[in-house]
């Protein structure tokens, strides 16, 4: 398999450091708002790619942190009774979306406000090294020390830009950055022995990652945003203070979701919530449409776009429930397509080997589902098709499960029955009136030479 690493700029093989073991961390959201259907672009992709990789046999170890305190949330907590109760409501708010996308919950969501005691320490460990010092506003990160720094984004220090980040009158470089931050008077703090006061923003990733995957691990990832500072900064902390280079072998960062060509941001009042299209939209058609698109291409965004892949999308999930009812009521044809899934299976498994080509991937999909849309196909390249349309599934989760229960399925068969006495005694109006309230709801009542076909889709 191979993959495209932010810090080489390449594709390149991939190659876990245990084997068949992935150690991966994402850098979850900081929870002081609503999410956003940008950031579920971000989480689906991460989710997909853990279910690759999980799909191609190997273990994944996945942590994603929650930055329970920054400096939005302190800003945010005006509007609350206290600053906890911010990311409280909102962290609570981004596990209902993973849930409700089907995104596989990590390993642990490690919070900030229960490593302090971890980032603490990693703060010492990184002024005992000299890689550190002090002003009268915090601990900050000295990057003339870490000759390596900007190796990620291909930052050039001297660019004014850099001092903009994070302004102290007293800092040595205009890069350096807090690493802890003192004191300020009604923001939260924490005791420690060179100052009272909070983390700074990236510290919390360098802690938390080595507490749950060690010192050095095999994906770490985030939106392109996050590239710099943060995980420049992650970086220069991690391989400073824990002496290993590559800290992380390979950095992952999808593109953005757009809309109108911009970035989908707060600060931009660009925004669509996730939870209004989780409301309207099936997940998996919301997983869909994100997968669909290669993930380093920006996707850009409107309802109206959603609603027109939703026929392509129907055609998947029809044809699986094909194969399922197929098999259920055991009706089987004489045709066989083994060999060709067979080698769509070949073909997607490349694709997705080829830096997750999931545009490529799709291209087979719709292929083995129009395979099974042609109808007439033998028991055998049905069994076939149930396993490609699974292996799917685990991969995309974009087939919705059967949404018929047993009672729909007597429900459908009396009204069959009532329609075929219709048919019989020539009430062709009523029979035809049957049929179609039937396919209102999703039933369709076919006539084949052997009777009545009813068809859930
Ligand atoms: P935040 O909590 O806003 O910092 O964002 C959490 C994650 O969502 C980060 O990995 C961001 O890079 C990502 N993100 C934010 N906006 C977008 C967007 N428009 N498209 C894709 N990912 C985004
Ligand atoms: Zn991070």
């Amino acid at each position: 398999m191979q993959i495209y690493n932010s810090l080489s700029r390449k594709i390149e093989d991939f190659k876990t450091i245990e084997k068949n073991k992935v150690k991966m961390y994402v850098c979850g959201p900081t929870p002081y708002d609503h999410n956003h259907i940008g950031h579920a672009r971000t989480y689906i992709f991460f989710d997909f790619l853990r279910r690759y990789l999980e799909f191609r046999g190997m273990k994944v170890d996945l942590i994603m942190n929650l930055t329970d305190v920054d400096d939005k949330i302190i800003e945010q907590s005006k509007k609350f009774k206290s600053w906890q109760m911010v990311s409280d409501i909102y962290s609570r708010e981004f596990f209902g979306m993973l849930k409700d996308l089907r995104i596989k919950p990590p390993m642990s969501f490690p919070r900030v406000t229960n490593h302090i005691q971890e980032i603490i320490e990693l703060v010492h460990l990184l002024m005992d090294k000299g890689f550190a010092y002090q002003t009268n506003d915090g601990i900050y990160f000295d990057i003339s020390k870490f000759p390596d720094y900007g190796k990620l984004s291909g930052r050039d220090l001297k660019d004014p830009s850099i001092s903009r980040i994070e302004s102290s009158p007293d800092k040595k470089n205009p890069a350096d950055f807090a690493i802890w931050k003192f004191k300020k008077p009604g923001e939260p703090s924490w005791q420690a022995k060179f100052g009272e006061g909070r983390p700074g923003w990236h510290i919390e990733c360098s802690a938390m990652s080595s507490k749950y995957l060690g010192n050095q691990f095999d994906i770490h990832g985030g939106g392109e945003d996050l590239v710099f500072p943060h995980h420049e900064n992650e970086i220069a902390q991690s391989e400073a203070a824990f002496g290993k280079s590559p800290w992380v072998r390979y950095w992952i960062h999808p593109a953005f979701l757009m809309i109108d060509k911009t970035k989908m941001s707060k600060s931009l009042g660009n925004i669509v919530s996730a939870a209004k299209v989780i409301e309207k939209y099936e997940p998996e058609l919301i997983r869909y449409f994100m997968l669909r698109a290669h993930y380093k291409k920006q996707l850009d965004f409107t309802l109206d776009r959603l609603d027109s892949s939703k026929e392509q999308w129907r055609k998947l999930v029809r044809a699986w429930y094909e194969v399922i009812q197929s098999l259920e009521n055991q009706e089987f044809g004489k045709k066989s397509a083994v060999d060709e899934m067979q080698d769509a299976e070949k073909k997607l498994i490349s694709a997705l080997d080829n830096d997750l080509h999931s545009p490529n991937a799709f291209v087979q999909i719709e292929f083995v589902a129009s395979l099974v849309l042609g109808g007439g196909l033998d028991k055998k390249s049905l069994d076939k098709a149930k396993k490609f349309f699974d292996s799917i599934d685990s991969v995309f989760a974009i087939l919705p499960k059967p949404w018929w229960s047993e009672k729909d399925k007597q429900m459908a068969g009396v009204a069959a029955e009532l329609r075929e006495s219709y048919r019989k005694q020539k009430l062709f109006d009523k029979s035809d009136e049957i049929r179609a309230k039937m396919m209102e709801s999703g039933v369709i009542l076919e006539d084949t030479s052997s009777g009545q076909r009813i068809r859930f889709i």
